[in-house]
C-alpha cells in the first residue's frame, strides 16, 4: 500500500516526521508536556506572522472552521463561497442555525473585494468567512486586497481558512488584520491529519465572550484558558503534536525565505510542464494557487484510467478532480516537502503513460 502522494492533502508524510511520532506518550497535564506546547506555540506565532495566541485543537481543520462560526457570530455571518469548501462553510453555518448570508462566485474565480464590501456595507453581519485558497478548484484570493476591505468594517470579525497556503507562503495576520485565523496539519505542513490551529485577535475573544452556544470543545476562551498553562483544553493528540515540534525544527532550519521559495519553483515547475502538454489552468492564471495546480482536463485524458496506471505501476497518486469538477480537472499537489526533483519524478512518470489515455475521456 505505500504510495507516494500528490493529492492536494493529506500530503506525503517524511521519515523524520514519523519518527518523531513514534516518541513515547506522556500526561498531557505533566511538565513534559507543557514543555513542548511552551516551545511549539511562539514559532507558531511566527508563522502566523501574529503576536496573538495559537490553540492547538485536536480535530481536523473543520472543527475548528465551525467553532468558529459558534464562537463570533451573535447577529449575521457572511459566507464567501467559490469552491467546494467555502461553499460548505455556507451549510455548517446554517447547521449552527446561524443568521447566515451566502456570497456566491464561480468556481474558479477569486473572491471579488468589490463585491464583498458592497455585501458588507449592508449592516447584515458581524462576521465573515473566507477561503484563502480554495483547494476544490486550485484557486487563490487576493487576500491583501480582501484585508483592505475588512478594514472598512472593524465590528466584522473576519475568520480566515488558510488550510491549504499556510507556511507555503507568507500569511501576515497582524498586518492583514485577519481576527481568527485556521490552518490543519495535514497540508503544507506534512503531518498526518489530526490537528488544527487557530489564531484568534483579542477582539474575537472579546465577542467570543459575549456569545451563547459556543459549546465546550472549540469555545476560543478554553483554549485560552488552557493556553496561559500551555495546555488544551482535553486529552490532545499527543502523537501529531510531536510530530508537529519536528516539523517545525525542519521549517526553520530551511528557512521561512527558502520554503516559501522552494513552493513557488515546484508549483511554477508543475505549471509550466502542464502548459507544454497542452493543458490549461482552471482558474485564472494570476488567481492559481501557489499549492497546487488545478488543470482543466482540455486533452479530453481518461483520467481515472491514467491514475489507476500511475497508481499500480509507478506508486503515485495525484487528485482526478473534486465533487462536480471530477474527471473536468485534475489536482497536482506541490504542498510540504516536494522539490524540483521529486516533482520531476511525478511529471515524469506521467510523461511515460499519457498519451495512452489523450482523448479517452469517457
Ligand atoms: C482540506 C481543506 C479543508 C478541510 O480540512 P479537514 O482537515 O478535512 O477538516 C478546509 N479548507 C480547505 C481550503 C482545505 O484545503
Amino acid at each position: 500500500m505505500a504510495y507516494k502522494l500528490f493529492i492536494p492533502g493529506p500530503v506525503q508524510v517524511s521519515d523524520r516526521t514519523y519518527k518523531a511520532m513514534a516518541e513515547p506518550i506522556v500526561g498531557h497535564r505533566s511538565k513534559d508536556f507543557t514543555a513542548i506546547v511552551e516551545y511549539v506555540e511562539p514559532k507558531l506565532r511566527e508563522l502566523f506572522y501574529t503576536k496573538d495566541p495559537v490553540y492547538l485543537s485536536t480535530s481536523s481543520s473543520w472543527g475548528v472552521m465551525e467553532g468558529a462560526i459558534r464562537n463570533v457570530c451573535e447577529k449575521g455571518v457572511l459566507n464567501c463561497g467559490n469552491g467546494s469548501f467555502s461553499d460548505k462553510w455556507y451549510d455548517v453555518s446554517k447547521r449552527c442555525g446561524k443568521n447566515a448570508g451566502f456570497l456566491s462566485f464561480e468556481w474558479g474565480k477569486p473572491v471579488d473585494p468589490e463585491a464583498l464590501d458592497k455585501e458588507l456595507s449592508t449592516g447584515k453581519y458581524d462576521s465573515v468567512t473566507i477561503i484563502h485558497n480554495e483547494t476544490s478548484t486550485g484557486t487563490m484570493s487576493d487576500i491583501q486586497a480582501i484585508s483592505e476591505v475588512l478594514k472598512k468594517y472593524p465590528d466584522v470579525i473576519s475568520i480566515v481558512d488558510t488550510v491549504s497556503s499556510f507556511s507555503a507562503l507568507p500569511i501576515k495576520k497582524d498586518e492583514l488584520g485577519i481576527d481568527v485565523m485556521i490552518t490543519g496539519c495535514q497540508k503544507a505542513l506534512a503531518i498526518p491529519p489530526g490537528l488544527s490551529f487557530v489564531s484568534v485577535s483579542k477582539r474575537a475573544l472579546d465577542r467570543a465572550s459575549k456569545v451563547e452556544g459556543r459549546g465546550y470543545y472549540f469555545d476560543f476562551l478554553e483554549f485560552e484558558k488552557n493556553m496561559q498553562k500551555f495546555q488544551t483544553p482535553s486529552t490532545p493528540v499527543i502523537s501529531l503534536i510531536y510530530a508537529l515540534k519536528s516539523k517545525i525544527d525542519e521549517i526553520f532550519e530551511e528557512g521561512l525565505e527558502n520554503r516559501y521559495a522552494r513552493h513557488a519553483a515546484t508549483n511554477k515547475q508543475v505549471r509550466e510542464w502542464g502548459f507544454e502538454k497542452g493543458f490549461k489552468l482552471f482558474p485564472e492564471e494570476k488567481y492559481g494557487s501557489v499549492t497546487l495546480n488545478c488543470f482543466d482536463n482540455t486533452l479530453k485524458v481518461d483520467v481515472p484510467a491514467l491514475l489507476k496506471d500511475l497508481k499500480d505501476n509507478y506508486n503515485m497518486v495525484f487528485n482526478g478532480g473534486y465533487g462536480k469538477l471530477k474527471g473536468k480537472t485534475f489536482r497536482i499537489s506541490n504542498m510540504g516537502d516536494e522539490t524540483p526533483e521529486t516533482m520531476k519524478e511525478l511529471t515524469d512518470n506521467i510523461d511515460a503513460i499519457l498519451p495512452k489515455y489523450i482523448g479517452k475521456m469517457a
